[in-house]
């Protein structure tokens, strides 16, 4: 009886920890070697994988960005353009999320960017505002005028870098985007995905 009880626990045991293992599917990132949660199913590493973490996807995106004889402040030109229009990059790095939770939706970063560079970032603030505004009164899910989400503050900080931070002689875009939206107090770059809540 002893020993078909010590069996059982042997038996749950395993189960349990085959539960836990089941969890999460993890990559290895091929750029910085941390591990990325790929599914919140399935088991293990999957070692085919072969992607990248959030942080080194955005900056291999945006470092990747320019055109020829193009620096880094005409790419912000472009993708500003484009990003009024839709998100012009990889689905999986739109949303960036800091280590204490901030998220930057990039295409309103982007956006307010460009006019941030030409202009002031007071205006770019405003401009973005005016979207905003433009988004709720159309019905869309994102516009929220009276704030709670995260694209007034992508705005800010996308016009604060094009006006304070953006140097057209520097390294890449994406480069100089990671360093500065790791020196806002937030964190470093969490991770990246298509989607505000990270699927
Ligand atoms: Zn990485």
């Amino acid at each position: 009886m002893k020993r078909a009880l010590c069996l059982f626990l042997v038996l749950a045991a395993a189960a349990l920890a085959g539960a836990i293992s089941l969890a999460e599917t993890h990559g290895i990132c091929r750029v910085c070697g941390k591990w990325v949660v790929l599914t919140k199913e399935g088991a293990g590493l999957n070692r085919d994988w072969s992607g990248t973490c959030g942080r080194c996807g955005l900056k291999e995106y945006l470092n990747g960005a320019a055109a020829e004889d193009e620096d880094p402040s005409e790419t912000v030109d472009r993708l500003g353009d484009e990003s009024r229009k839709g998100w012009p990059g990889p689905e999986e790095v739109r949303y960036v999320r800091l280590e204490d939770g901030t998220l930057i939706d990039m295409r309103h970063f982007l956006a307010a960017a460009d006019v941030g560079q030409d202009h002031n970032h007071a205006l770019a603030e405003v401009l973005g505002w005016l979207v905003e505004v433009a988004q709720w009164v159309s019905g869309e899910e994102s516009g929220s005028p009276l704030g709670g989400n995260e694209d007034l503050s992508s705005n800010q900080a996308g016009a604060v870098f094009a006006d304070d931070d953006l140097d057209a002689d520097g390294g890449g875009l994406g480069d100089q985007v990671v360093d500065y939206l790791e020196s806002l107090g937030h964190g470093g770059i969490s991770g990246a995905s298509g989607s505000k809540d990270g699927e």
